[in-house]
């Protein structure tokens, strides 16, 4: 099967005035469509920026980045803009909605981007996102007269308004209190084993890493450990030696 993102030999270093920081080394993996796939490992291991790579907000220091198998490591600001707004939907810790845009609006806001859809068809891929994530009828609200729960729900349309191939979500429950956490979490699996989209995140929760079916452990910028779930429920480990593929 082909991969939906495919990684070789990736590293990322960031200069910090006289410092250079090394926050990945030699990333080597695969992602198969439709897995709901947790990248996990402590703070600063360099999860968001494996993110941020893969969603092509960040390019690599070396190394070759593939979505839907075309090469988008050298690609020019522009193009991966466009990029972006076809194929890729995000959701942050902290909502990063638009205060001063309803919620409708802020699903429709990356819909804007893309001259094809007409004002019609964006309206109507609004009702139908908002309508998913049960907020049909907070359409009209802005964020600050919605809870924190609902806020990722808008995050969660606005992300899936685009029809995006993969859906990146860095710390996505991190904000949230356990409760309203686990429902968010419910909501993206089922939009997962539903719609078939693909959704990467990075995460500390435990409970994300058990709704996934593939698990990426990271430490020190380096892959340790790649985990697939077996048909009976446990994990099945692999070893990242030498950086080998899964
Ligand atoms: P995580 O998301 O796992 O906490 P990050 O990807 O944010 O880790 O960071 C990985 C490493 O890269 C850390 O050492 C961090 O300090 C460094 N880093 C991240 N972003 C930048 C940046 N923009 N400039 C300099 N260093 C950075
Ligand atoms: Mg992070």
């Amino acid at each position: 099967m082909s991969s939906v993102v495919r990684i070789e030999r990736v590293a990322k270093t960031y200069r910090l005035g006289e410092q250079t920081v090394r926050a990945l080394n030699d990333i080597t993996l695969a992602i198969e469509p439709g897995v709901f796939l947790a990248i996990s490992g402590p703070s600063g291991s360099g999860k968001t920026t494996l993110l941020n790579l893969i969603g092509c907000i960040d390019q690599p220091s070396s190394g070759d980045i593939y979505i839907n198998e075309e090469n988008v490591s050298r690609r020019s600001a522009n193009q991966l803009a466009d990029l972006r707004a076809r194929s890729i939907g995000f959701i942050f810790q902290t909502f990063n909605l638009l205060p001063v845009l309803s919620a409708a609006e802020n699903v429709e806001y990356p819909l804007l981007r893309r001259k094809d859809l007409a004002a019609a068809e964006r309206k109507q891929r609004v009702d139908y996102f908002l309508d998913i994530v049960g907020l049909g009828k907070y359409a009209r609200h802005r964020p600050n007269q919605l809870s924190g729960g609902q806020r990722q729900r808008v995050a969660i349309a606005r992300a899936l308004a685009i029809e995006p191939a993969i859906v990146l979500a860095d710390e996505p429950t991190a904000n949230l209190d356990q409760a309203t956490g686990a429902e968010i979490l419910r909501l993206m699996k089922e939009i997962n084993e539903e719609l078939g989209v693909t959704f990467i995140f990075a995460t500390h929760d435990e409970k994300v890493i058990d709704h996934a079916n593939r698990r990426i452990e990271i430490e020190d910028g380096a892959i340790r450990a790649f985990g697939v779930r077996r048909p009976d429920g446990d994990w099945q480990i692999i070893r990242a030696a030498a950086n080998a593929a899964p």
